[in-house]
C-alpha cells in the first residue's frame, strides 16, 4: 500500500503515528510524509526564515530513516486557510502520492494548524478524485479511508484501533530526535523532555490494549471511507 501521513508541523507525524509508519514500512508498504505549516513559529529566538529552512532538513532526515518521501509545506505556522490555492496545493500532494490510506490530525486536536490540517485532508482528498477540478497532477482513482491520529496527550480522544508499535518505539524515537530544534528549545523553553512527553502517550496507549507501547487512531466515519477489513498494520 502507498501510506501518505499529513501532519501540521514538521514534528507532529513523529509524535503521534511515526510508529505505525515504521510497521508499515517494515511489511513493504511505501511512506510518504507531508507537513502542511513550515515550523517557522516554533521558536522564540531562532528567526522564522532560518527556522523554516532548519526544520525543513529535520523533516527530511526524519523521512530518510523510513526511506519515506518528505513533502511540503505549503503555508507558514498559524497562516493555514482552507482557500483556493492552499487546497490546490494539498490536492496536488494527494494526487502525486496517490495513497491507499491517509493519516491525519484529528478534528478535535488542540490548536488551529492541527484542525485546519484535519479539514483540509479530509476536503481535499475527496476533490482529488474529482478529475474536473483541474490541478497540476491527474486526477486520484479513489476515495482514500482516513485515519485520525491521537490527539496531543490524548485529551478528547477515544481510539478505535490500536497498533502496537513496541517493536518500534526506538526508530519513532530517532525520528523524533532528528527535530533538533524542537528537542532543544521544549526543554530549555518549556521544561519538557520531548522523548519522554512521546513515550508517555505511547505506554499509555499501550496500557490500554495491553502492550508496552502503542498508537491510537480512529477512522474517518463518513461515507465512501469506511472499509469492512482492517487497514491498520
Ligand atoms: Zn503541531
Amino acid at each position: 500500500m502507498r501510506i501518505l501521513a499529513i501532519g501540521a508541523h514538521p514534528d507532529d507525524i513523529e509524535l503521534l503515528c511515526a510508529g505505525t509508519l515504521a510497521k508499515f514500512k517494515k511489511r513493504g508498504d511505501k511512506i510518504f510524509m507531508a507537513y502542511l505549516c513550515n515550523g517557522n513559529k516554533g521558536h522564540f529566538e531562532i528567526s522564522a526564515p532560518v527556522l523554516a529552512q532548519m526544520r525543513k532538513e529535520e523533516a527530511k532526515n526524519s523521512a530518510k530513516l523510513l526511506e519515506a518521501e518528505s513533502l511540503g509545506p505549503v503555508a507558514p505556522d498559524l497562516e493555514l486557510y482552507r482557500d483556493k490555492p492552499t487546497m490546490d496545493k494539498v490536492i496536488d500532494i494527494i494526487r502525486k502520492v496517490a495513497p491507499d490510506l491517509i493519516i491525519t490530525h484529528s478534528p478535535f486536536d488542540y490548536m488551529c494548524d492541527h484542525t485546519v490540517t484535519s479539514q483540509i485532508v479530509c476536503d481535499a482528498s475527496f476533490m482529488a478524485t474529482l478529475p474536473n477540478y483541474k490541478t497540476d497532477y491527474p486526477a486520484h482513482t479513489r476515495i482514500t479511508p482516513i485515519y485520525f491520529m491521537d490527539t496531543m496527550t490524548g485529551i478528547n480522544f477515544q481510539p478505535t484501533e490500536y497498533v502496537d508499535i513496541t517493536e518500534f518505539i526506538e526508530i519513532k524515537t530517532k525520528m523524533l530526535l532528528c527535530h533538533i530544534s524542537q528537542a532543544k528549545w521544549l526543554k530549555e523553553h518549556d521544561g519538557i523532555d520531548y522523548v519522554e512527553f512521546m513515550k508517555k502517550i505511547a505506554s499509555y496507549r499501550g496500557l490500554q490494549c495491553g502492550v508496552p507501547f502503542a498508537e491510537g487512531f480512529q477512522a474517518y466515519p463518513v461515507w465512501g471511507r469506511i472499509k469492512p477489513e482492517r487497514l491498520l498494520p
